[in-house]
Parts: C-alpha cells; sequence; structure tokens
C-alpha cells in the first residue's frame, strides 16, 4: 500500500493550498463578519480554477478527475472556512453529484457546464420540519400530471436556499410509505409559487444562508425528474459523496485548527517562556495532531476506495463519524490552547470550534452514522420504527 501522492496530485493540493491562502483568507473574514454569501465574482475564481468541477467529467466543463482529487482541493479550502469551500463541497460533493450520477442526458447539459463555471450553484432541499434524520417520512408531494409534476409542502434547513439558482428536491411521487415513494426532481428560482421562509439565524456556517422553502402548487416538467420513485437507493448512493465532502469539511476545519494552534503557543509566552514548553501543552497538540491525521486517513480511505466516485457506506459511515467528533474535539481543544484568546472573535478560533459542530448534524447525524455502522458490523439494517 503507498500513502504517498502522486505528482498530479500533489501539484493539485498545492495550488489549492496556495489559492486558498492568498485569495479566500480576507473573503472567509467578510462573509463570517457580514454573513453575507460569497461573490459571484469569487464563485467565478472558483470555476476558472477548475475547483467547482474537480470530479465532473470534462465533456460537463470539469476537469474529470477522481473524488479523492476533489477531497484533496476540498480540504485545502476547508482548512480557510467552511463557508468558502462551501460552494466547492456543494459541487464536488453535493447535488451537482446526484445530477451527474441519476439525472438525464438532456439535465446534465443543462446544468453541470453552469455549475462548473461557476454560473449557476444548485442546492439541495430534503429535509422538512417533521423529516430529519426520519428523512424518508417527508410529506411534500410531487404529483405527476401528463407531462408535469405539481409540488405542494414545506423543506426546511435548505443550505443556499433564496440565494441558489438551481434546487435538487426530494418530494413524495406515490402513495406508497418510506422510501418507496421519494424521488427527486430538479427545478430553478423563480419558478411560479415557490417562496422562502427567513434566513435562519445559526451558530454555524455565517455566509451560507439557510432557509425554509415552500411549495404551493409549483409547475415543473415531469423530465425534470432525476431519481423516479422505485430508484431512491441510487439517491442514498449518491448520498454517499455528499458524506465524503461533509468528512473533507471536518477534517479541513480540525486541520486549519492544529495548524493556527501549533503557531500560537509557540509565540504565547507565560511564567517566562513560549507555553509549548509545558508538557501538558504538548500532549494536547500531540492529542489533536493524532486525532486529524487518523479522521483524514479514514476520509482518504473512503474516497481512494470509492468505485465509480461513490464511496463505501461502512468506510464512509466510519470517517465521517470520526471526522465529524474529530473536528469538534480539535477545534474546543484549540480554544483551550489559546485561553482568553481563544474565545475573542478576533482570533478565529470560537469561529471554528462554532463551524465545526455543524458537520456532525448535517448529511446524517453522528448518532445515525453510527447505527449505519453496527449495521454494517452485523450485515443487516435496524428498523428505526418498530
Ligand atoms: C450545516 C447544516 C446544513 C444543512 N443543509 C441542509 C440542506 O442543504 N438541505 C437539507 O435538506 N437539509 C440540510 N440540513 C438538515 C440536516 O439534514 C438535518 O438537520 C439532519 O438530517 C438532522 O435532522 P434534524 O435536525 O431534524 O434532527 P432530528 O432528526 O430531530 O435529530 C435530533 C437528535 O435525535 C437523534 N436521533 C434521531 N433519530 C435517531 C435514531 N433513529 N437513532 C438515534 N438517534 C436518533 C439525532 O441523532 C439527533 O441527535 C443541514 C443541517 C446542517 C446542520
Amino acid at each position: 500500500m503507498n500513502f504517498n501522492l502522486t505528482e498530479e496530485q500533489r501539484q493539485l493540493k498545492e495550488t489549492a493550498r496556495k489559492f486558498a491562502r492568498q485569495e479566500l483568507v480576507s473573503v472567509a473574514k467578510e462573509m463570517e463578519e457580514t454573513d453575507e454569501p460569497m461573490s459571484d465574482a469569487c464563485r467565478r475564481r472558483l470555476g476558472e480554477m477548475g475547483f467547482l468541477g474537480v470530479n465532473i467529467p470534462q465533456e460537463y466543463g470539469g476537469l474529470g478527475l477522481t473524488t479523492f482529487d476533489a477531497v484533496l482541493v476540498l480540504e485545502e479550502l476547508a482548512q480557510i472556512s467552511p463557508a468558502v469551500a462551501f460552494p466547492v463541497f456543494e459541487s464536488c460533493f453535493g447535488p451537482s453529484q446526484s445530477i451527474l450520477h441519476c439525472a438525464s442526458e438532456a439535465i446534465k447539459r443543462r446544468v453541470l457546464p453552469r455549475v462548473c463555471a461557476g454560473e449557476l450553484i444548485v442546492a439541495v432541499t430534503m429535509s422538512e420540519p417533521e423529516a430529519g434524520s426520519a428523512m424518508t417520512d417527508l410529506t411534500t408531494r410531487g404529483e405527476i400530471r401528463g407531462d408535469k409534476v405539481v409540488i405542494n409542502g414545506q423543506k426546511r434547513w435548505c443550505s443556499g436556499a433564496g440565494h441558489s439558482g438551481g434546487y435538487l428536491l426530494y418530494c413524495r411521487m406515490a402513495d406508497k410509505p418510506g422510501a418507496a415513494g421519494v424521488g427527486a426532481i430538479y427545478l430553478e428560482l423563480g419558478t411560479p409559487g415557490m417562496s422562502f421562509g427567513k434566513r435562519e439565524r445559526l451558530m454555524s456556517m455565517r455566509g451560507v444562508p439557510s432557509r425554509d422553502i415552500f411549495f404551493d402548487n409549483v409547475e415543473v416538467p415531469a423530465e425534470n425528474i432525476v431519481v423516479p420513485v422505485g430508484k431512491f437507493k441510487d439517491l442514498m448512493t449518491t448520498f454517499s459523496v455528499e458524506r465524503c465532502g461533509n468528512t473533507t469539511m471536518a477534517v479541513g476545519g480540525a486541520a486549519g485548527a492544529l495548524e493556527y494552534a501549533v503557531q500560537y503557543v509557540q509565540e504565547r509566552k507565560q511564567f517566562g517562556k513560549p507555553i509549548i514548553e509545558f508538557q501538558a501543552v504538548q500532549m494536547r497538540l500531540a492529542d489533536m495532531a493524532m486525532r486529524v491525521e487518523a479522521a483524514r486517513l479514514l476520509l482518504y480511505r473512503a474516497a481512494a476506495n470509492a468505485s465509480a466516485g461513490i464511496p463505501s457506506l461502512r468506510d464512509i459511515s466510519i470517517a465521517k463519524c470520526y471526522a465529524n467528533e474529530t473536528s469538534r474535539e480539535v477545534c474546543a481543544n484549540g480554544v483551550q490552547l489559546m485561553g482568553g484568546y481563544g474565545i475573542n472573535k478576533d482570533y478565529g478560533m470560537e469561529q471554528r470550534l462554532r463551524d465545526s459542530f455543524a458537520w456532525g448534524i448535517g448529511g446524517g447525524t453522528i448518532d445515525i452514522q453510527k447505527t449505519n455502522i453496527a449495521a454494517e458490523l452485523v450485515g443487516r439494517r435496524f428498523d428505526q420504527r418498530r
């Protein structure tokens, strides 16, 4: 087994690292302060760099590289902040990947080149007020009437809602219970009957707007169906790519916190010497480094073994869980190592701690992932409803 990156991968990672550090640090600061989404110009820069389509085939405007390559790029951006990394997360791991793997050729050609160029953001909307972890309880209906689908219902927690131009909507397209009746359809901002709730005030992810979405007799051509009823498994399979992005965001946040803490403890002096001289500080730093490296290795394994770009449920559930817990622990240790400065907004570590909490909730909570891991261990799924 070879743990080294190829020369091309090393160069890709380096390019992303330089770009992130030169062009995204001030953008991240501004997004955190203003809570405004990334500017169109900055998103287009991500497109010009090829970062929005790392693992999207060239025929759709991407670089045509692998999920693993996309992980390398996303981690570098996530080390700066999740807000500046979010467009790459959405395009290389999020709903655009469901479109790539499941949609018709016409939709792929219509949507993906614009996503890769930074001209279009596609958000995913599946959660509902009464359907979070139990997502297959969703009640938003997509009634098929001839060549149209008529949508009615309410969605919650949509990251990018109101700001994104495209939406991958999970809805109930047949009178069948649970997953059997759920499909997904693509629609665009401005479709009559679609409206948005108030901007949610979240402790994490400033600069990534989250809102409810309301659908009141929204008509969408049936050709926009991305995943028809009966193919829910396909949707969940591509969701493993989303979990890979979630894991990368968590690893990136933890690695960024570690890097900052390493620098800080060498500069901060107490009792007449840099605090790195104290053994307790050394131990805490070593624990942080061990966790980051282990989380990264689990992520790399899941991404490197991803067949057709999709990691296995077992690999990615383990990696996601571990990285989600790691990022919270490492960022909390970062705050502790910085004392009062750790909780001071001017120093950035408190933001990392706040942001670290998001990943263990989104994309399937930590406890739900653990249920998946146990199911893989014993070779059967656990029915959560009985
Ligand atoms: C940063 C972020 C971005 C998000 N972006 C989007 C988005 O773009 N689009 C979208 O559709 N959704 C999005 N979500 C929503 C996300 O998918 C849900 O928050 C998540 O599925 C959990 O649902 P819930 O919040 O309703 O919590 P609940 O499902 O109510 O869970 C509450 C608690 O109960 C536990 N729990 C529930 N059921 C079980 C069980 N069977 N076994 C053990 N424990 C259980 C959970 O682990 C959790 O700790 C986002 C969330 C976050 C944090």
